[in-house]
């Protein structure tokens, strides 16, 4: 793609391109889960916290099973941390996430009457739950505009050259600046499968790209 035939990069129209570019692909595992009908806040931030380093495919099916048994705070918490243990392995880090699962049901029962609020400092004083997950876990399950970014959005929106940024945090905040809010989180909704399998970290598959018109491709080489 040369200068010429570059067009400048408008959000709208990326956000249907990629509409496109994914809609055979799986959507995120928290997407999933909401149309799975697991979509409380309890549920989006626990399944959340099991993805930490962890495959979409074996943190989903984990998910799903333990919210197949038990799918509310005082569900979790008529089981023991050996039972949630086995539930959610092969999660990465299971036993030290099937403890932080019994804390977070704990406190979601004893301090908020069984619902998490909406609230972002509760969110992040939980075990487990950073930024990214909170974010997710209030755009999904309080349908606010939040815009969680990963390593797939990071790297995406640096290649089109609509941000510089070392650290998704960075990224997050200046992604912000470019895209309207009511698209935040569909933006993650679909950057992340667009990521997985064609703007992919190594030889990303340029050639067919739906974006390659409006995309600088920064720092790809030896793209397909
Ligand atoms: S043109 Fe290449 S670098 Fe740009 S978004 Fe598409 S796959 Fe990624």
């Amino acid at each position: 793609m040369t200068a010429d035939n570059m067009h400048p990069f408008d959000p709208d129209e990326a956000i249907r391109r990629l509409r496109q570019a994914v809609r055979h692909l799986p959507a995120p595992s928290m997407f999933q889960l909401r149309d799975r009908g697991f979509a409380t806040l309890f549920q989006q931030t626990v399944a959340c916290m099991i993805s930490v380093r962890t495959y979409e495919e074996v943190s989903l099916p984990a998910s799903i099973r333990l919210f197949e048994v038990a799918a509310t705070p005082e569900s979790v918490l008529g089981l023991s941390a050996d039972q949630i243990d086995a539930l959610i392995s092969p999660a990465t880090f299971h036993e030290r996430k099937a403890a932080q699962i019994l804390t977070i049901a704990r406190v979601t029962v004893e301090q908020f009457g069984s619902a998490l609020p909406c609230d972002e400092a509760v969110l992040l004083s939980l075990p487990g739950i950073g930024p990214k997950c909170t974010a997710l876990a209030l755009g999904i399950a309080c349908h606010e505009d939040r815009l969680p970014v990963d390593i797939h959005v990071h790297r995406v929106a640096n290649r089109w050259g609509v941000v510089r940024t070392n650290t998704p945090e960075q990224t997050q905040i200046a992604l912000e600046q470019v895209f309207p809010s009511a698209s935040w989180l569909e933006l993650n909704e679909r950057l992340v499968p667009f990521g997985k399998s064609i703007c992919t970290r190594l030889r990303p598959v340029c050639s067919t790209c739906l974006l390659l018109d409006m995309c600088q491709q920064t720092g790809v080489r030896n793209p397909r």
